[in-house]
C-alpha cells in the first residue's frame, strides 16, 4: 500500500476511506468559501502555473543544481500538505492516485458524496483548446462548479446519477483515459478524473519534471503470455509507454518501472492476457508508487 494508504486508509485504500467523502470535512475546514476561491482562479493555479510556479523554463530551472532541488522540494511539500489548507491560490493538500476501473466503480459506488456532476476538463481546455466533459465531481465541489460556466459542459445534461457516472467513467476508461482520484484539499475527496498525458496538470510535473504530483496506482499490469497473439493494441493503448511487442519473436515487455496501473491496456487485448496484480505482491516494483 502507499503511504496515503497506510496513514489515511483506515486499514484500506485511502480513496475507499468513506470519512474523506463527508460534509464533516467541508464545515470543518471551510471548503465552500476556499474552492469557490480556487477554482475562480483554476488556471493560475493549475496550469499557468505548475502548482504556483511559473512554468516558462520550468525544466531548465529545474536542473539549476540548488535552486532546482529548492523548487522541486517546495512543490512535492505543497502538494503532499497534510495541514488545513489556507491559500486557495495554490495547490495545497492536491495530491491523488492513479486507479483502475474497478476502483473507480467502487469510489462513485460506496463513497462519492451527491451530487454528482461532470464538468469540462480544464488541462486540455488550457493547453489544447478542447472542452471534453469527463471530471466528474463530488459534493461541494459540484455545488462550486456550477457557479462557473466555463467548466460547465455545452449540453443540457451535467448531473449524473451514480449509475450514470459508473457509465460515463467507464467510456472515458475504454477510451484509454487514465483514472485519477484527487484529495482536493486533504483531507477532502471530490475529484474522479479521466486524464490524458502531457495534458493533465497533475500527472505532468512528474512525468516532465520528476515531481512526485501524483501517485501510481495500488496495481501493476501483469501478462499471461500463453493467452497473447503479439497484435500489438496494448502498446498503443497504454499513456506511459510501458509496454512493447516484437512480432517477429513473439515476444512482449512490459517495463513494470514505467507501469502506472491505469488498466486501460486490459481493454484493448482481445484475448484477455493482461490482468492487475497488487503492485506490492511484484517484489520488482513492491513499494514504488
Ligand atoms: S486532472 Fe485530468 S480530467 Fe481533471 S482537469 Fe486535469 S486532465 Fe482533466
Ligand atoms: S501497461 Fe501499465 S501503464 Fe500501461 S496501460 Fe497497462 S496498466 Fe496502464
Ligand atoms: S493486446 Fe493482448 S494479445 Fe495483443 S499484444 Fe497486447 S497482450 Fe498480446
Amino acid at each position: 500500500m502507499c503511504e496515503l494508504c497506510m496513514k489515511h486508509g483506515a486499514g484500506g485504500k485511502w480513496y475507499l476511506n468513506a470519512e474523506h467523502y463527508t460534509e464533516k470535512v467541508v464545515e470543518q475546514y471551510n471548503l465552500r468559501d476556499y474552492l469557490l476561491e480556487q477554482y475562480k482562479n483554476f488556471e493560475q493555479v493549475s496550469v499557468r502555473k505548475v502548482y504556483g510556479f511559473s512554468g516558462v523554463g520550468l525544466g531548465y530551472k529545474l536542473r539549476i543544481p540548488i535552486i532546482g532541488r529548492i523548487i522541486k522540494n517546495t512543490a512535492e511539500k505543497m502538494l503532499h500538505s497534510e495541514k488545513p489548507p489556507k491559500n486557495p491560490l495554490r495547490a495545497e493538500g492536491h495530491i491523488g492516485q492513479v486507479v483502475p476501473l474497478e476502483d473507480a466503480i467502487a469510489i462513485i459506488e460506496n463513497c462519492a458524496a451527491e451530487p454528482l456532476i461532470e464538468k469540462n476538463c480544464m488541462c486540455r481546455y488550457m493547453s489544447r483548446g478542447i472542452k471534453e466533459a469527463c471530471c466528474i465531481n463530488f459534493g461541494v465541489m459540484s455545488e462550486i462548479i456550477e457557479k462557473l460556466p466555463r467548466f460547465i459542459p455545452d449540453k443540457d445534461k451535467f448531473h449524473l446519477t451514480k449509475s450514470e457516472a459508473v457509465k460515463r467513467f467507464t467510456e472515458h476508461n475504454r477510451k484509454g483515459y487514465i483514472g485519477t482520484i484527487w484529495f482536493g484539499p486533504f483531507p477532502y475527496i471530490n475529484n474522479l478524473c479521466s486524464c490524458e498525458s502531457p495534458e493533465c496538470a497533475g500527472i505532468r510535473p512528474r512525468m516532465d519534471f520528476g515531481i512526485n504530483s501524483i501517485y501510481k496506482a495500488e496495481y501493476v499490469i501483469q501478462l499471461d503470455q500463453q493467452k497473447c497473439s503479439y497484435c500489438g493494441n496494448c502498446v498503443r493503448q497504454c499513456p506511459f509507454g510501458a509496454i512493447s511487442v516484437d512480432r517477429e519473436n513473439k515476444t512482449v515487455k512490459i517495463d513494470l518501472e514505467k507501469c502506472f496501473g491505469c488498466g486501460v491496456c486490459r481493454h484493448v487485448c482481445p484475448n484477455d492476457a493482461l490482468f492487475l496484480s497488487p503492485r506490492d505482491m511484484i517484489p520488482e516494483v513492491s513499494g514504488q508508487y
